[in-house]
């Protein structure tokens, strides 16, 4: 019998009112789905349990988890909502029925599944926690996907993989973003996914050589500098993440430098800067590669130092300095907001936030101290408008402009190439080869003459006109997204000032 505690040993601080809630949502569900099995023949009641603790691991509140143990049991066993709220209340009936719509969907592209999602897009808006638990639900069922007939399996592996993981991603919830990711993968690309597992494997043995050396003299180095107080960490890269941006390194497994990181985790961020600074007082970092995350947070908020130095063993290592509570917003995101309920947390935890919701929202935070206060981040609100305005495209049009940070792609004999959101025709010429990108002229789009800073499109076809007399302009790189286009544009400038 799968034991309360567990959950209960992953929430901070749960009150008694917290373990009674969880008791008793624990037996509710064991008691609705006591017929119900899986497709491995398991209980059903696994399924719920997992899920719960997916939630309390994210460290979201007993309400969350509650409506974890309940998310299937209106749909599946046909308890009545009405006894949900008479047992439960509002909220927790809010947040079953917000998880419960995209259940009962096909994934074929017809209107109804279009329509189960703006309904789940609509649940969402108005309460994040109803993605988070989709999201905990959905590892669980990726995680148990090899029972599932075979024909499901790709429907839900790709659902996952175009809708689940880029949302989690979007929160910044990088636990679930790639694990979701690398499941997902295995089912969809099979092949693809053993040849990149083996070649993480090996790449992974032979860096940890280096990483522990490198580890010994970075703890030495900051000892002697006065900083005691700090751990280290190493973290590998997922497949899936991998498997990318191999796709975008030509499969040269050598260009990627941070298969695997050191991770240098401190108390406050003046010691973040003050590493950095000593981590290239004694070894060489590579051109470009500095970013300060800190001070420039990524879209979905995650903060850290990134810098990639040669270690001097004639090896490259890539080292992220955070704070402890940089690290834990890097794997639970938004997660990490919702459920913190003193006030000294919660001022804290806006310096994320304010990355990803509306100064409105922050005010609201603010004022009220209740755990009902739920971050809406600001893309999810545009989700609605979403609705309204693109009809029966919703799906098709989320996926390109929200769920995405990539467009693929096609050049005309139909090859992919992978670009990042706002890619130019100059990006698109590079990304081929630089000669191309070079004596670029002119360029058709869909078969259409258009200007050379024209930014492409998911799905466009992409001709590259050439001339041996064209050269790169220099305006070019205001309109260039890839760091490979602007540094190639640049050199050969400045090969042709020489001239
Ligand atoms: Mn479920």
């Amino acid at each position: 019998m799968k034991n309360i505690k567990e959950i209960i040993s992953l929430m901070r601080n749960p009150t008694q009112k917290d373990i009674d809630l969880i008791q008793k949502s624990y037996d509710f569900a064991l008691n609705a789905h006591k017929e119900h099995k899986r497709f491995s023949g398991e209980p059903y009641f696994n399924h719920l349990f997992a899920t719960a603790k997916n939630i309390a691991e994210l460290g979201m509140s007993a309400t969350a988890i509650s409506a974890g143990f309940l998310h299937d049991s209106i749909e599946d066993v046909g308890v009545d909502p009405e006894e949900i709220r008479k047992e439960f209340g509002e909220e927790i009936l809010f947040l079953v029925q917000g998880v419960a719509k995209l259940g009962q969907i096909k994934y074929k592209g017809t209107n109804r599944y279009n329509e189960s999602l703006r309904k789940f897009f609509g649940a969402m808006s108005k309460d994040i926690r109803v993605l988070i638990i989709k999201l905990c639900d959905r590892l669980n069922n990726m995680q148990t996907l090899e029972h599932v007939p075979k024909t499901k399996q790709l429907r839900i592996a790709k659902e996952t993989l175009e809708i689940f993981a880029p949302l989690a991603h979007r929160l910044g919830i990088k636990k679930l973003q790639r694990d979701l990711e690398d499941l997902a993968f295995t089912y969809i690309y099979p092949e693809k996914a053993e040849k990149t597992k083996n070649l993480l494997v090996k790449k992974k043995e032979e860096h940890e050589i280096h990483l522990d050396k490198f580890r010994e003299s970075i703890i030495k180095k900051l000892y002697k500098n006065g900083i005691t107080n700090f751990r280290i960490d190493y973290r590998v890269k997922g497949l899936y993440s991998l498997y990318k941006k191999l796709e975008r390194y030509e499969n040269n497994i050598d260009n990627i430098y941070d298969i695997s990181a050191l991770r240098i985790i401190v108390q406050d961020i003046t010691d973040c800067y003050r590493i950095l600074g000593i981590v290239h007082n004694s070894w060489k970092p590579l051109l470009g590669r500095i970013k300060d995350y800190i001070a420039s947070p990524k879209p979905n908020g995650y903060r850290s130092l990134h810098t990639t130095v040669f270690s001097g063993d004639g090896s490259i290592i890539e080292v992220q300095i955070r704070t402890e509570e940089m690290d834990k917003e890097s794997e639970y995101g938004i997660a990490s907001h919702l459920s913190y309920k003193s006030s000294a947390s919660h001022n804290k935890s806006l310096y994320l936030v304010k990355n990803i919701i509306s100064q409105k929202n922050i005010d609201d935070i603010r004022n009220k101290n209740s755990e009902e206060l739920i971050d809406i981040p600001i893309w999810i609100k545009e989700l609605v408008k979403y609705q309204e305005a693109t009809g029966n495209k919703f799906l098709e049009e989320i996926k390109k402009d929200i769920l995405e940070e990539r467009i693929f792609v096609f050049t005309p004999k139909g090859d992919v190439i992978d670009l990042p959101l706002g890619s130019s025709v100059i990006d698109f010429a590079y990304m081929i080869h630089t000669d191309v990108g070079n004596h670029i002229s002119g360029a058709k789009v869909n078969g259409k003459f258009v200007a050379l800073y024209t930014k492409l499109q998911n799905g466009d076809r992409v001709e590259i006109e050439t001339k041996k007399s064209a050269k790169p302009n220099k305006k070019w790189i205001e309109h260039c997204k890839t760091a490979l286009a602007k540094h190639q544009i640049k050199s050969a400038i400045s090969r042709e000032l020489k001239r």
